[in-house]
């Protein structure tokens, strides 16, 4: 997976119009932004290409208005914000292509910047129907993909453009392929994988993966209770994926015979039901009794995981270890943060929850990388072909 596509800084911008496919997909409240975190990502590109003399149009999605127009999904708020960060006025499209856009794109001098609307406002994005393809190539001289965490999507903004323009990785996109493909290629050994969250068939593709590569895989958060019930271990109310059990019951064999050492919770923390006010019991052991529900993997599960995470040359880690957004079951998941911060390794997450976890207990600067594509970093890892990166130019 080393990078073989061609860069944004080896591309002559000077007096051009880049169209750059952003991700800006941001949560918004009361009509602001709340979270700038993917703006940010994105300004080091945006940056260079400004700085090189280039024009640029930025295109994005924002949430799912569903090919249709949905005011409360406009990117006039993310206008606002890039405005703010660039200190430079950001003006933002009527719509996403048409007549009125393609005027605007072409009146743009060196160092401006057009915002188009949300790009999901058009049926054609996710059809990645060529007519819009087509019509958004028409807005620059080159095209500039720097929205990692939509290139596993084979949209009309993130792939077929390229047909029509000279595509180029963006800084970021660049930087994710780098960081994530170097934990698959080449890992400082012993690379040791911390798998959570919620469903075991989201992430099966990485078990696989890694059960080949990785030294240790390390299970928690929900996804271990299809492990426990595929070993006929009771898991009373507690969050199982009925899909997950075969999954989990052939990646436990898997393991077995390739060598990989994949390990379970040996201690749980329970509650009566999914809400921080429920009562609460710790049980050392994973057998969940009747009218409770596994929220969180107990505390000598979470040192334990600690410790493997203190030696590991590499650490992966993808997914809260429990409930973390409740206060009563956010213990372990803060455990492995703080080990992971602490981490004398190389240390990379994925995965939107992740994040958020190691960002709300203030680690996030304490990290190698943070992956800004949750659903694209786990088909990179899983070594799956990611569609918006395929149809860039070779280096
Ligand atoms: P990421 O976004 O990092 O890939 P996921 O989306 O897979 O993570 O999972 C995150 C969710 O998993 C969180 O909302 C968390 O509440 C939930 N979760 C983790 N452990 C449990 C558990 N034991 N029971 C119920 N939900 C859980
Ligand atoms: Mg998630």
């Amino acid at each position: 997976m080393s990078f073989a596509k061609a860069s944004v800084r080896d591309a002559e911008v000077a007096g051009k119009r880049a169209l750059v496919r952003v991700d800006f997909n941001v949560p918004l409240d009361g009509g602001r932004v709340s979270d700038d975190t993917r703006i940010r990502a994105a300004l080091p590109t945006i940056e260079s290409l400004r700085e090189r003399g280039a024009a640029l149009v930025l295109v994005s999605h924002l949430g799912r208005p569903k090919g249709q127009v949905v005011p409360e999904l406009s990117m006039a708020p993310v206008a606002e914000r890039l405005s703010e960060l660039l200190g430079v006025s950001v003006k933002l499209a009527p719509a996403v292509v048409g007549d009125e856009v393609k005027a605007q794109a072409e009146s743009l001098d060196a160092g401006e910047i057009l915002l188009l609307e949300n790009v999901r406002y058009e049926p054609g994005e996710t059809e990645n129907d060529p007519r819009l393809a087509e019509q958004l190539a028409a807005l620059g001289d080159l095209y500039v993909n720097d929205a990692f965490g939509a290139a596993h999507r084979a949209h009309a903004s993130t792939a077929g453009v390229a047909e029509y323009l000279p595509g180029y990785a963006g800084l970021l996109l660049e930087r994710e392929l780098t960081e994530l493909g170097k934990v698959v290629e080449a890992p400082a050994r012993p690379l040791i994988v911390i798998l959570g969250g919620a469903k075991v068939s989201d992430k099966v593709g990485v078990i696989d993966r890694f059960l080949e590569i990785a030294d240790e895989i390390l299970i928690g958060g929900a996804m271990c209770f299809s492990f426990f019930r595929a070993q006929g271990i009771p898991t009373g109310n507690s969050l199982v994926e009925e899909q997950g059990i075969e999954l989990a019951r052939k990646a436990l064999e898997r393991a077995g015979s390739v060598g990989c050492d994949l390990r379970l919770p040996l201690d749980l923390v329970l509650g009566r039901e999914f809400d921080a006010a429920t009562e609460r019991r710790e049980i050392d052991g994973v057998e969940v009794p009747d009218g409770w529900m596994g929220l969180d993997v107990g505390p000598r599960t979470a040192a334990s995981y600690a410790e493997a995470i203190g030696r590991a040359g590499t650490v992966l880690w993808n997914g809260p270890m429990g409930a973390f957004e409740l206060e009563p079951f956010a213990a372990s998941t803060r455990t492995v943060a703080e080990a992971v911060a602490a981490a004398p390794g190389t240390t990379v997450i994925g995965g939107g929850d992740s994040v958020a976890a190691l960002q709300q207990f203030g680690l996030g600067e304490k990290v190698d990388w943070l992956s800004t594509g949750g659903g694209a970093s786990l088909e990179l890892l899983e070594g799956k072909k990611l569609p918006g990166v395929e149809a860039l130019r070779d280096a």
